[in-house]
């Protein structure tokens, strides 16, 4: 008897047998230049779930590893001349995986924990907690997302500071994970469900009208998953939408070359490349430069996708290009508390800065 059940994935049918093995896709795939393989590459991924699907392959230790070490990055998707999904192809085939039995370890840690302690870090105290501030009636909901509360907790503070400086009316939310750890390691999607509703009703029970998120991955759920599965009757802005509408009056920088990186979830997946570059353009005088690689063409930084907490060597490889292509900068400045915490752990001794947005923008405001 087989160790794998076909499910989700029979509804790529159609989308796998599209492909042409053009390659094209790998070309720029982070994951297929830091592990070396084809199998590890986006187009190697199309064929091991083509032969999971016709029974071809067996679910063995490579085949999960290749379909593990994929960062859901979506750069091969916009390469893609066929406008085959090979994120959706991934991600539905982990779903099966997952049923099939087949989960890693570090993955079932991280959904054990979300499902004990409402976060994927194992911390025991809630998010309002952590951040010091109770939840109350408010315009204006602030939802930090669990990295930015208690990892990068800098960026929540400085948040929460900037929304304090600028007199809004604003609230912290009772807020678990979003979700989105769990959609993209291949958990049952019931759970994930749980956690949308938990998230909306706390919200709601708020009188929120406009919900301001740090993270670019809580920002695609409440963008583009939560609407899938729940009513969303508030609108959704990332902080750097929130920041670019805003009548900032920020300092001078000083000596220092800035470039952005852009975060795979905020940029190739929610198509959100202006407003932090129009927040950085609020800084007089900044000198700023583009990475080679930037906007929809912009690479990785090795974290997402559930990569940093299974393959945190591939994850550090990826993060290291991506530090290179950063040229002479000396702060790069991202949108995402997972893009700061991955780069930053990869930065080591080099002479550069990663920091947020908004902690760039509460230390000049
Ligand atoms: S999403 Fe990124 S890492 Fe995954 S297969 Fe595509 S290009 Fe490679
Ligand atoms: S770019 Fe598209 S068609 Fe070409 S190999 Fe990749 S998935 Fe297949």
């Amino acid at each position: 008897m087989s160790d794998f059940e076909a499910d989700k994935i029979k509804k790529v049918n159609e989308a796998l047998n599209t492909c042409t093995m053009c390659g094209f896709c790998k070309s720029v795939c982070p994951s297929f230049k830091s592990v070396g393989w084809d199998a590890g590459s986006s187009r190697g991924r199309i064929i091991l779930t083509y032969g999971l699907l016709t029974g071809g392959l067996d679910a063995d230790d490579s085949v999960i590893e290749n379909i593990y070490t994929c960062t859901t990055c979506a750069d091969c998707v916009r390469r893609c001349p066929s406008t085959v999904d090979i994120v959706e192809v991934i991600e539905l085939c982990r779903s099966d995986l997952v049923k099939s039995g087949h989960i890693l370890p570090k993955h079932k840690a991280v959904a054990d924990s979300v499902d004990k302690y409402g976060n994927p870090y194992g911390e025991k105290e809630t998010v309002v907690k952590t951040l010091g501030t109770a939840p109350h009636k408010a315009k204006i909901g602030y939802f930090a997302g669990c990295t930015a509360a208690y990892r990068e907790k800098k960026i929540a503070a400085a948040s929460l500071s900037i929304l304090k400086k600028l007199g809004a009316d604003f609230t912290t939310v009772d807020e678990v994970c979003c979700g989105s750890v769990l959609q993209r390691i291949g958990i049952d999607e019931e759970k994930s469900i749980a956690l949308m509703k938990k998230n909306v009703e706390a919200i709601k029970a708020l009188g929120v009208e406009t919900l301001v998120l740090s993270c670019s991955g809580c920002y695609r759920m409440f963008k583009i998953e939560y609407p899938k599965f729940v009513d969303v009757p508030f609108t959704v802005l990332h902080m750097s939408e929130f920041l670019a509408k805003q009548d900032l009056k920020l300092k001078p920088l000083g000596e220092v070359n800035v470039t952005y990186h852009d975060p795979c979830h905020l940029g190739r997946h929610c198509k959100v490349y202006e407003p932090p570059r129009e927040v950085l353009k609020k800084v007089p005088g900044i000198a700023f430069k583009e990475m080679k690689f930037n906007k929809s063409a912009s690479h990785c930084c090795g974290g997402g996708g559930g990569v940093r907490s299974a393959y945190p060597e591939e994850a550090m490889d990826i993060a290291g290009t991506r530090l290179e292509e950063a040229g002479a900068a000396n702060v790069i400045v991202t949108a995402c508390p997972f893009c700061v915490a991955n780069l930053t752990a990869a930065a080591g001794d080099r002479k550069v800065k990663i920091v947020d947005l908004t902690e760039l923008v509460d230390a000049n405001l």
